[in-house]
């Protein structure tokens, strides 16, 4: 199957000059959506995840059917003032203004090995600050993976100690 058939791609949205990556259509396509899940987790399997890890808020799509497939937890990471019990946060520079986010200071247990997942690799500020959370927590950073990965953007050189798996490339 052709993941690639299922991303749309979007010209000058959110804003001009940025080719947004639709992933709706592929997940909503039941044989799409399970055949990305189930090659994300072979992935995670081979990596010995023990936990999932996703960003809001695709994150948490890709994430947590990632998680029930290999039948391990899901942690979300969130936005600030969204998770209700204390959190642990990291602050990082965006390309204007900043961004913060936010975990339960208790969702990982220390050494525990942490598959990171999100939609889409662009320049990986986002998914930098999740592994500062996980590492802050005490976790593991077993992998990192995605749908689609951003190759113009070279997100992937800031995590070469990190096994990186991509299902889409652009
Ligand atoms: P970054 O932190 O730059 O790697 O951006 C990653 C996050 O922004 C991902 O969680 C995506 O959901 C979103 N994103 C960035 N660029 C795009 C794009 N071209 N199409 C769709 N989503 C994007």
């Amino acid at each position: 199957m052709k993941l690639t058939d299922y991303i749309k791609n979007v010209p000058d949205f959110p804003i001009p000059g940025i080719q947004f990556k639709d992933i709706t259509p592929l997940i909503g396509d039941g044989e799409a959506f399970r055949e990305a899940v189930e090659r994300l987790a072979a992935f995670g399997r081979e990596q010995g995840a023990e936990i999932v890890v996703g960003p809001d808020a695709r994150g948490f799509i890709i994430g947590s059917a990632v998680a029930f497939a290999l039948g391990v937890g899901f942690v979300p990471v969130r936005k600030p003032g969204k998770l209700p019990r204390p959190t642990i946060q990291y602050d990082y520079d965006l390309e204007y203004g900043k961004n913060i986010l936010c975990m339960h200071q208790d969702a990982i247990r220390p050494g525990q090995r942490v598959l990171i997942i999100d939609d889409l690799l662009a320049t990986g500020g986002t998914i930098e600050a999740t592994i500062k959370l996980v590492e802050t927590a005490g976790g593991a950073v077993a992998g990192l993976g995605f749908l689609i990965e951003l190759e113009e953007l070279a997100g992937r050189k800031k995590f070469a100690k990190y096994p990186l798996h991509a299902l889409i490339h652009y």
